[in-house]
């Protein structure tokens, strides 16, 4: 196993098992992340090790290795007025429970008239996914990254 960690760039599609188009970042900005850093999934960070700038591929991840089974404790029925939407609410609807992006997401699942049923769960517990990866660029972590444990871009200063 070689110690060198890189920072790798690519672009992924997202499908479920059967094949429906979940997200994509084709004709947006391809992600970027460092190796082992915990920035994308385990399954997906394991398999691209071996890639090379230019290959393309299919890379299967079982849920477990993805983002976990579903657990159903998770689903909880929250009274209407602790909703922060005005508004109708309907199944689907999903919800981050604080300002800052990488606070957990709400699915509502379920309205009744005491109130609505929501489900903590990542929106993609549970599935299998298929990620069409497209690998852009690759380059050696530098040290600080490697200190720090994330990417540093142009616009970085945290040192
Ligand atoms: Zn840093």
């Amino acid at each position: 196993m070689s110690e060198t960690r890189r920072v790798v760039t690519f672009h992924y599609t997202l499908k479920n098992a059967a094949g429906k188009l979940l997200d994509t970042s084709q004709g947006g900005q391809p992600i970027t992340y460092l190796e082992g850093g915990g920035m994308i999934i385990d399954g997906l960070d394991q398999a691209l090790r071996t890639w090379e700038p230019g290959a393309k591929g299919t890379v299967e991840v079982p849920a477990a290795q993805a983002y976990g089974e579903r657990d159903p404790s998770q689903v909880r029925k929250v009274p209407r007025h602790v909703m922060p939407v005005e508004g109708e609410l309907k199944v689907g609807d999903q919800f981050q429970t604080a300002p800052d992006p990488g606070a957990p997401v709400v699915t509502v699942v379920g309205i009744e008239d005491d109130g609505v049923m929501l489900d903590a769960n990542h929106p993609l517990a549970g599935m299998d996914l298929s990620f069409e990866v497209e690998l852009v660029s690759t380059r050696a972590a530098t040290a600080k990254e490697l200190e720090h444990g994330h990417v540093h871009g142009p616009g970085d200063h945290c040192g």
